[in-house]
């Protein structure tokens, strides 16, 4: 994965220019495949409508692909020796736009912060907010969320936000966005409403905003565009692929999903209806690609019950199950399991207990009273053999739940020997190391573990091969964008939709930003434009956009050569030096070279303040650059290192 910052691209949106030759219509024609109209709910909010000038539409160019070798069924008729396709009416401005578009502002170039613009004719319907959580080199960042500054001065043409499940990489930046979006009407299942309900909670921004669950199956008509939630199955309960109707054709966003065909504590998903609309004609498909890479088809959640059912029952002592606490079909089967054996249920860490809180208020879970109490004093005096534990940090995370019981450093969990601890989950890139070390630890203080390494104890929630390929078979989309991957993961993805007939021109590899527009022929193509979508970083509760980059790599430098701040005293008329600066160091030198070398720190910041002073320099930046240079030289040649360098003036 890339470093945050490298994938800064299109730093400015484009200016239409004119394209001799291309074909205005303003008024596409409509083969509304919407009879039916659900209630209309597209009632305008006050705008805050700032003037646009940004581009618009125009025509760009054909697709680079070969005629593909259709090795039988590409979905859908395309007239042969097709023409050059019709572009519709470049540019209003305003946001009066006309055709359809569709541009992720995140999600194609990561896993996390997904979110996908579909815009009918100027008005703008939303497919998730999530976040991203941080990469290893992004130091300290708690995490990153979609830019949607290319939506500003529009925010009055959005219709509705759809979030198509309640995982934080889809719901998880609602906070920080909905003001920014001012506050547009939001839509999906119910427990995916719950979650990002939470999260609005948190930063007090409920009450001004409209949440509104949907049931799987209903149509709700937003402008005009009819909008279906379809059950898919996935980690989480709730979980939708999007159908959304428009004027141009439909157009289905599949969300995260698998087709597990023995779910558990859930219903299978919709195949009849994405086969009725793949029936029907589909536009273009937006589809996971997660997976893309894995081979075969995706593992039933039938099967870890199994195995957590027989560890259960074999346990001779206490049981700690650690997963995520977002699975909670799979939270929901240990409680099965725990009321078979009598064993009784303790729930360890926040979102653990909130996320437990809030499907068993709305029924997802479901378990007698009083069976699932939170860890606390009282678990003591229950026999092991009566006690399930269900803890987070499946992953490793340092500060939680599992990390600290391995550590000894949880305040009410110590292992004992005999203690079965059950990684129900898989360590996801890069957290492998970091789960090791917790389940040395727990090894150590002699709990017998047992992982998804060499039991079925944990499966995707993702599609692998065989999945997507049904998935297109059902939906036989005219196009395929696939989506919610690293760019391996979706070219894997295009791979797929090639071995089912799709041709080169009906696949489309978008980056966050690109801009795919369709004409009335149903042709879809790259624009020429590019949205501008910048790394948003939230650090603490603060939110920074360009200034995101900056601070990453302020980090990482500071991560790599230490820090030196060098205080400089000096008269406010003058400019004169008044005495020695003060040199202050952090993590770049230790021991008896400390003296030395912040003795000659302070020399050479000396010199070069004050002959840049002698050239005639009055500006503190100035003098500022001319200490930093001449450090940069010094600490290269001296210890080969490139620390962060802070002059401080301080006038008197
Ligand atoms: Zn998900
Ligand atoms: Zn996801």
């Amino acid at each position: 994965m890339k470093t945050v910052g490298e994938w800064l691209r299109g730093n400015e949106h484009t200016q239409p220019d004119k394209e001799k030759g291309s074909q205005q219509n303003r008024s596409p024609q409509s083969h509304p495949q919407t009879g039916r109209s659900g209630d209309d709910s597209s009632k305008r909010r006050p705008s805050h409508r700032r003037p646009n000038n940004r581009g618009g539409n125009r025509p760009a160019h054909p697709p680079a692909g070969r005629a593909g070798s259709g090795s039988g069924k590409p979905p859908q008729h395309r007239p042969p020796g097709q023409p050059q396709p019709k572009y519709i009416a470049p540019v209003l401005q305003g946001g009066a736009k006309s055709g359809l578009r569709i541009y992720p502002l995140g999600g194609f170039e990561q896993v996390g912060r997904n979110c996908m613009v579909i815009e009918v004719d100027g008005d703008i319907y939303i497919v998730d907010l999530g976040l991203q959580f941080p990469d290893e080199d992004m130091l300290g960042i708690d995490y990153l969320i979609p830019d949607v500054s290319c939506l500003r001065g529009r925010e009055n043409r959005i219709r509705g936000v759809l979030f198509t499940h309640g995982h934080l990489d889809h719901i998880g930046a609602v906070q920080h966005l909905m003001p920014q979006l001012h506050f547009p009407k939001c839509f999906g299942t119910k427990l995916t409403i719950a979650m990002a309900r939470k999260r609005l909670d948190e930063e007090k921004l409920t009450s001004k905003c409209s949440l509104n669950p949907v049931e799987y199956g209903e149509k709700i008509r937003l402008g005009k565009v009819e909008v279906e939630f379809l059950k898919v199955t996935h980690s989480i309960p709730d979980s939708a692929a999007i159908a959304l109707h428009t004027p141009y054709g439909t157009i289905v966003h599949t969300g995260d999903f698998k087709f597990d065909l023995t779910p558990v504590n859930e219903d299978p998903a919709d195949f009849q209806r994405l086969a009725e609309l793949g029936k029907n004609g589909v536009l273009a498909i937006i589809a996971d690609s997660t997976n893309a890479s894995v081979p075969g088809f995706s593992k039933s959640e039938t099967d870890i019950s199994k195995t957590l059912h027989d560890l259960v029952r074999d346990a001779e002592g206490r049981i700690i199950v650690s997963t995520f606490s977002s699975l909670l079909t799979r939270i929901q089967q240990i409680i099965d399991h725990a009321k078979i054996y009598n064993r009784k249920i303790f729930i360890s860490g926040r979102s653990m207990v909130t996320n437990i809180e809030i499907a068993q208020n709305l029924g997802y879970i479901k378990a007698p009273r009083g069976m699932i109490r939170k860890v606390g004093p009282g678990m003591e005096k229950i026999p092991d053999k009566e006690v399930i534990i269900i803890t987070t940090g499946s992953q490793g995370e340092a500060r939680a739940g599992l990390a600290r019981i391995g550590l000894g450093t949880h305040r009410q969990i110590a292992v004992k020997k005999g203690d079965t601890v059950i990684l129900s989950s898989n360590p996801i890139i890069g957290n492998q190391r970091a789960v090791t070390k917790v389940i040395n630890n727990l090894q150590l203080k002699g709990a017998i573990i047992k992982t998804n390494a060499e039991l079925s104890l944990h499966t995707t929630g993702h599609g692998n091969q065989g999945d997507i390929q049904l998935m297109h078979r059902l939906v036989k989309a005219k196009h395929v964008i696939p989506e919610h991957g690293e760019p391996y993961m979706r070219s894997a993805h295009a791979d797929i939709a090639r071995s089912v007939g799709y041709e080169d021109n009906q696949i489309h590899m978008l980056i966050n930003g690109e801009i795919l527009e369709f004409d009335t022929n149903g042709n879809a193509r790259k624009s020429k434009q590019k949205h501008t979508v910048n790394d948003v970083i939230i650090d603490g509760r603060e939110e920074a956009a360009s200034e995101g980059k900056r601070v990453m790599s302020d980090r990482k430098i500071m991560s790599e050569g230490g820090m030196v701040s060098i205080v400089f005293r000096a008269y406010k008329d003058s400019g004169r030096l008044i005495g020695t600066p003060d040199v202050i160091s952090r993590g770049l030198l230790y021991g008896s070279e400390e003296a030395e070398i912040s003795g000659e720190v302070a020399q050479v910041a000396k010199k070069a303040y004050e002959e840049s002073l002698n050239r005639g320099e009055k500006d503190r930046s100035a003098f500022k650059k001319a200490v930093t240079g001449a450090l940069y030289r010094y600490f290269d040649r001296k210890l080969s290192r490139e620390p962060m360098i802070v002059p401080v003036i301080v006038e008197v």
